[in-house]
C-alpha cells in the first residue's frame, strides 16, 4: 500500500550513521560496562526493526524494550541477542517471552509466579531481572517487599523455573546534576544487592542508570546502562552530553517539502482563530504536517522551523495536518523548497528546541511522530 503521506511530501529521515556514531561513542563512554541500547516505543519514534540491528552492529550488547508485543516484534524480524523486557500487564501470558528467549522482569513475588508458570509452558528456564524500586515510585518492589521477592526468586531457581540473570533499578533525577535522588538511590540499590545476596541469588548484572546517569553519573553504570534517548542523538537534558564530554548527532530529521507559498497583507489573520495576524505585508508558507503527524498544537506561535539556511517562526494555530510559517516580505521560496522542523544541521532547531518552546522534553517530540510520517532512512 502506498504510504498515508508520500515520502517526497514529508517524512522522518532517520540518519543511521548519526545512530550508530551516538551507539559507538556511548559504548565508549561507559565502558567496561556493557550498553543496552533502549528501542521500545519504536525506537522513541525512530523505527524499531532498523534501529535496533544498527544498534547492535555499532556495539549495543543489549536491546530494552517495555512490552512483550514489542519483544516478539524483534524476535520477528531476526533479532536473536540479549533482550530485556520490563511492562506487562496482569493477564498477559509470558510463555512466549521465555519460549522466544527474552530476559523478563519481575517486581513481585506475583511476577515471578507467573514468570515460572510462562517457563514451564516454554519448557525452558526463564531468565528474570529482579526490579527494586530504589525510589521513582514506579514500577519495581518497594523495599519492604525486597525480601519477598527474593524469596520468591530463590524458591523458584530450586524448582529449576528460572535463573536470575539481573538486578536492577531506574534513577529518578539524574539528568539534574546534584539531585538527592541520586545518591539516595545508589545507596539503596547497594542495599538491595546485600539482600538479594544474602537472600542466596548471585545476579551477575546489575543495572541502574538511563541516558542521564550513563552520561554524568559514573558511580551508576554497574555492569551494564540501559541508554535511550542519547542513542537518538538528543540530550536528557540541555548540556549533559557536553558535560559528559559526549558528543550526540541528532538522528531524526523532521522534513517537508513546502505545499504553498503565498504573499498576504497586513491585518490577514492567520489559521483557526485568528491567533495571529500579519503585521505588515509578508509571505507564509504552508508546510504539510499537523498534530495527526505528532507537531505538537502547543508549537503554535512558538515555535521556528529552518528553510533556505535561515529560521521561520511558525504563524497561528497547528491544524491537524498542516502549519504556517511565516517566510518574510523578501521570501524567494516556492512550492516544494525544503523546510526542516527539527533536526539536521546547526541552522536547524532541535527537537530540544522545540520541546522548550512547547513545555515538554525532548522525548515526547520524537516518540509522537506519527505513523503517517514515513521514515526515510539514510
Ligand atoms: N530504562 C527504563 C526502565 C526505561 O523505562 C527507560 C526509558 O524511559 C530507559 C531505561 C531509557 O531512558 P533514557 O531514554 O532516558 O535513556
Amino acid at each position: 500500500a502506498p504510504s498515508a503521506i508520500d515520502p517526497a511530501t514529508a517524512s522522518a529521515e532517520i540518519d543511521l550513521a548519526a545512530l550508530r556514531d551516538n551507539v559507538a561513542a556511548l559504548a565508549a563512554h561507559v565502558g567496561p560496562a556493557a550498553l543496552m541500547v533502549v528501542v521500545k516505543a519504536d525506537a522513541y519514534g525512530h523505527g524499531m526493526a532498523v534501529c535496533a540491528r544498527e544498534a547492535r552492529a555499532a556495539g549495543a550488547t543489549w536491546l530494552g524494550v517495555a512490552t512483550p508485543g514489542e519483544a516478539l516484534a524483534l524476535r520477528a524480524v531476526g533479532d536473536t541477542g540479549p533482550l530485556l523486557c520490563w511492562l506487562y500487564g496482569p493477564t498477559e501470558d509470558l510463555s512466549p517471552l521465555v519460549a522466544a528467549d527474552v530476559d523478563v522482569s519481575a517486581s513481585s513475588a506475583e511476577d515471578i509466579s507467573r514468570l515460572a508458570a510462562g517457563a514451564a509452558v516454554a519448557e525452558r528456564v526463564a531468565r528474570v531481572h529482579l526490579k527494586v524500586d530504589t525510589g521513582l515510585t514506579r514500577n519495581g518492589a518497594p523495599e519492604h517487599a525486597w525480601d519477598e521477592l527474593f524469596a520468591a526468586a530463590v524458591e523458584a531457581e530450586g524448582a529449576g523455573a528460572l535463573r536470575t540473570v539481573g538486578l536492577w533499578s531506574h534513577l529518578a533525577a539524574a539528568d539534574e546534576p546534584g539531585h538527592p535522588s541520586v545518591g539516595l538511590q545508589l545507596a539503596a540499590f547497594d542495599r538491595a544487592y546485600v539482600r538479594a545476596r544474602l537472600a542466596g541469588l548471585q545476579p551477575e548484572l546489575r543495572h541502574l542508570a538511563n541516558s542521564a546517569g550513563a552520561l554524568v553519573v559514573p558511580e551508576a553504570r554497574f555492569d551494564l546502562v540501559r541508554v535511550g534517548i542519547a542513542a537518538y542523538g538528543v540530550e536528557p537534558a540541555p548540556g549533559l552530553a557536553a558535560l559528559a564530554g559526549v558528543t550526540l548527532t541528532p538522528v531524526m530529521r523532521l522534513r517537508a517539502q513546502l505545499a504553498l507559498v503565498k504573499r498576504v497583507a497586513a491585518g490577514t489573520g492567520v489559521s483557526y482563530g485568528w491567533t495571529w495576524t500579519a503585521p505588515s505585508d509578508t509571505v507564509v508558507g504552508l508546510v504539510p504536517l499537523g498534530y495527526a503527524d505528532g507537531v505538537p498544537r502547543h508549537a503554535g506561535n512558538v515555535a521556528e522551523v529552518a528553510v533556505g539556511g535561515r529560521r521561520a517562526p511558525v504563524r497561528g494555530r497547528i491544524c491537524m495536518d498542516q502549519l504556517v510559517v511565516e517566510l518574510g516580505p523578501d521570501a524567494r521560496e516556492e512550492p516544494g523548497d525544503e523546510v526542516t522542523l527539527f533536526g539536521g544541521g546547526p541552522e536547524a532547531p532541535t527537537a530540544a528546541d522545540w520541546a522548550e518552546v512547547c513545555g515538554t522534553i525532548g522525548y515526547e517530540i520524537v516518540t509522537r511522530i506519527g505513523a503517517r510520517v514515513p521514515r526515510v532512512y539514510r
